[in-house]
């Protein structure tokens, strides 16, 4: 493989989100000044690269990262960071999808992924303002109150937290006019730049080291091991980890994937709101969805508006129209909540039709392996990615694996 880049480079973002401002105190990166050899080399320094490079450093005494952005600030820095253990298809409609067994076992993998991760930036110290959050899921124009009825019962089955909230709870706890919800314990919310950078340093710290800007221009993989080409050296692994995002290597089977357009917005810090508010993530069971949460220092996030183009000038183009409609929305949702924007950015964003990412090894490419994380809870994907590439790069088998492969 070979040609300017073996990746896509896209305009992954327009605006600015409030991490972009606050930064992520700098992960540690130095220029690529000769060819190096490596156990495993990861493309890509976003939050999958950074769960991957911190999975692997407890393997691997050789893990290099490179980018060809500095770290983090690919669609990393755009996410809204909402750490949701709830799959953008809903329990009930992946079952039909893809069958109650497998559809059941997406969803535990990633409800305890998301503890997981919790777990793991607390027992690490990464300071990215991370703190647990309840969701609250609020009946659409996909999904009424019936059928969130149904989605509740069918999660408590398989043990999920899911409590069904009538009309009139949620009316009184909430404040919020909708015909039903379903509420539930588990989730959490951080700087998505921070968390990134943040495992970065502990993976350096256990001795990888982070090239950038680097940007990989071919691949030669054989069953011996992968040749990375960087134009002017070379990268010699046994193994190598593409995590470039919404950049996929160009090539791959993608099929069920697009790339789409999200919104978002977020208040200055300080801003009067209920208190459930400070403790839950709300989001909707509508196409298109506006969700918010809140950060520690007092500010709204909210996003959306969702749209089937991917096309930088257009995300551009329509920030303030868009950042306007989800205040609109959210003042709708509930009558408190009105501000002036401070911050307003849009991204590409991944979807896939069953909602699941894809975390596989590359056909026709031994000792490589692909992670592409699509919807709403994409860290949490990356954080499963970070478990799954390792076991199979030991041999291992992960019985979730399935469920992720190429499509
Ligand atoms: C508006 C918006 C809101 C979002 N909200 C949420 C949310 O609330 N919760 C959530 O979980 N997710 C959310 N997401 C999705 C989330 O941003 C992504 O899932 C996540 O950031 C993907 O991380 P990544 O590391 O895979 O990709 P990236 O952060 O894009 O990192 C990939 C890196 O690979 C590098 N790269 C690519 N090709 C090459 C190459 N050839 N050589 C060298 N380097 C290369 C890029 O430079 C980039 O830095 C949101 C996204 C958007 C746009």
């Amino acid at each position: 493989m070979a040609g300017r880049s073996v990746t896509p480079e896209k305009d992954l973002h327009a605006g600015r989100s409030p991490w972009m401002r606050m930064g992520g105190r700098a992960a540690p990166t130095r220029p690529l000044t000769q060819s190096i050899k490596a156990d495993v080399a990861i493309v890509g320094a976003g939050v999958s690269g950074a769960f991957m490079a911190e999975a692997l450093t407890r393997r691997f005494e050789r893990v290099v990262l490179v980018d060809r952005r500095p770290p983090a600030t690919g669609a990393t820095a755009a996410s809204t960071a909402m750490l949701q253990f709830e799959i953008d298809e809903p329990l009930t409609a992946l079952s039909d999808k893809i069958g109650a067994r497998k559809a059941n076992a997406a969803w535990r993998r990633s409800y305890n992924a998301t503890q997981d991760l919790q777990k793991l930036v607390t027992a690490e110290g990464i300071r990215c303002g991370l703190q647990a959050r309840s969701s609250l899921y609020l009946a659409g124009n996909d999904f009424g109150a019936r059928a969130l009825k149904d989605e509740a019962a069918a999660r408590r089955r398989i043990g999920l937290p899911a409590d069904f909230l009538e009309a009139e709870a949620l009316k009184a706890s909430f404040g919020i006019d909708r015909t039903g919800a379903i509420f539930g314990e588990g989730s959490a919310i951080a700087n998505p730049m921070q968390l990134a950078v943040g495992l970065l340093r502990r993976a350096a710290a256990r001795g990888a080291t982070l090239y950038s800007p680097v940007d990989v221009s071919g691949v030669m993989a054989t069953k011996h091991g992968v040749v990375l080409d960087t134009g002017a050296h070379f990268i010699e692994a046994r193994y190598a980890v593409f995590c470039t995002g919404y950049e996929a290597l160009k090539g791959l089977p993608t099929m069920g994937t697009k790339i789409t357009s999200s919104w978002a917005i977020a208040s200055r810090p300080g801003i009067a709101m209920p208190g459930w508010l400070k403790r839950s993530l709300v989001w909707e069971a509508s196409t298109p969805y506006l969700y918010l949460r809140t950060t520690p220092d007092g500010r709204i996030v909210a996003g959306g508006e969702d749209e089937q183009i991917d096309l930088p000038s257009y995300r551009a183009r329509s920030l303030h129209g868009k950042a306007r409609r989800i205040v609109a929305k959210l003042k709708r949702m509930h009558p408190g909540l009105a501000f002036t924007p401070a911050y307003a950015w849009s991204g590409a964003f991944g979807e896939s039709d069953d909602g699941l990412p894809i975390i596989d090894a590359v056909p026709d490419m031994p000792n490589c392996y692909a992670v592409m994380g699509f919807g709403g809870n994409g860290t949490i994907y990356s954080k499963i990615a970070a478990e799954i590439v390792p076991t199979l790069i030991a041999g291992r088998p992960d019985t979730d694996a399935e469920l992720y492969r190429f499509r």
